[in-house]
């Protein structure tokens, strides 16, 4: 599976993502392994060998898990990325849409392909580049 695939899936089941939340928690610590007294909800300090015990959500499956500092510091790392990704896709889509529009109109309402659109993109991307070289080149004629 791609990684659009698993972002459009992850966008299709945010609706329905609170009914869906599976819970994976266990009254264990995930330090000592002794059982707890009773599932923690929040961070809960362990009352065998002292440790914080972090809950966290799992970003590939939306388990909600014990986890220790370590796993909990790499876990919001994931989802630090997912929500950096998706940005990017949301963005990109966003472009995409707004280039189609402009083509869209350019040929007369008539639709324009994907590959019409990539073009327009690439050219819109290769224009910008040219603009900014041309910055510099007129910043190193005035010194
Ligand atoms: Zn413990």
């Amino acid at each position: 599976m791609g990684i659009f695939d698993f972002l459009s899936n992850k966008i299709q089941d945010q609706p329905q993502k609170q009914s869906k939340l599976k819970d994976e928690r266990k009254a264990e610590c995930p330090y000592c392994r002794q059982s707890l007294s009773k599932v923690p909800g929040v961070k809960t300090k362990c009352p065998h060998c002292g440790e914080f015990i972090f809950v966290r959500t799992r970003p590939k499956d939306n388990a909600r898990i014990i986890v220790t500092k370590d796993e909990a510091g790499k876990i919001d790392k994931e989802w630090s990325i997912v929500a950096g990704v998706h940005d990017n896709f949301v963005a990109g889509k966003k472009e995409f849409a707004e280039e189609k529009e402009i083509l869209r109109k350019r040929f007369g309402g008539k639709e324009p392909s994907d590959i019409d659109i990539k073009w327009g993109l690439l050219n819109k991307q290769l224009m910008e580049h040219a603009q900014n070289e041309d910055g510099l080149h007129r910043l190193q004629f005035t010194r």
